[in-house]
């Protein structure tokens, strides 16, 4: 019943895609939601762990974008300490179109080149799913989500229970 909300790949954190396989699957476009997946809510420097992985993703020639509906100027501070990221939309909008759709006009990417990686179900991955991209769940990073997150977890929690017992029978 839920199961258009699923994601195509649930995992605990960004460190964990596997993204060769994404590479095999000929997605080179990734497009990474900020706040909770890539940070901590409210942190804005990048751990050395993190540099290293977006280190590894540029010589892997992946096209990268930050898709956020964070405030703009924090989004920069962090994307300026961030290698290889094209461009950064902040104030996106997700579920709607607008930042994904920008990003997709300077990575001048197919839907099906791109995975959209996220912690929100009504958000990043909605949005991936709206635009027929790959879509990526992770854990979110943080327990201490601004009001309105806290509000959709609940429904979140509902959809994921579902997801688990729908993997478990496949
Ligand atoms: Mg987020």
């Amino acid at each position: 019943m839920f199961s258009y909300f699923y994601p195509d790949l649930y995992v605990s954190s960004v460190f964990k895609i596997p993204y060769k396989q994404l590479k095999e699957k000929h997605i080179d476009t990734l497009f990474f939601d900020v706040d909770n997946t890539l940070l901590p809510h409210g942190e804005l420097a990048p751990t050395p762990e993190l540099v290293k992985l977006f280190k590894k993703l540029k010589s892997m020639d992946f096209k990268i974008c930050f898709v956020s509906n964070g405030q703009p100027s924090r989004v920069a501070r962090f994307t300026k300490e961030m290698p290889s990221v094209l461009g950064n939309f902040s104030f996106s909008l997700k579920p709607l179109g607008f930042g994904v759709g920008r990003a997709r006009v300077l990575t001048n990417s197919l839907p099906e080149q791109i995975a959209i990686i996220g912690d929100q179900i009504f958000t990043d991955v909605l949005v991936g799913k709206r635009k027929k991209f790959f879509t990526v769940l992770v854990k979110p990073q943080t327990n201490s989500d601004i009001w309105l997150v806290a509000a959709k977890r609940g429904a979140e929690r509902v959809v994921l229970a579902e997801y688990k017992k729908h993997k478990r029978r496949v």
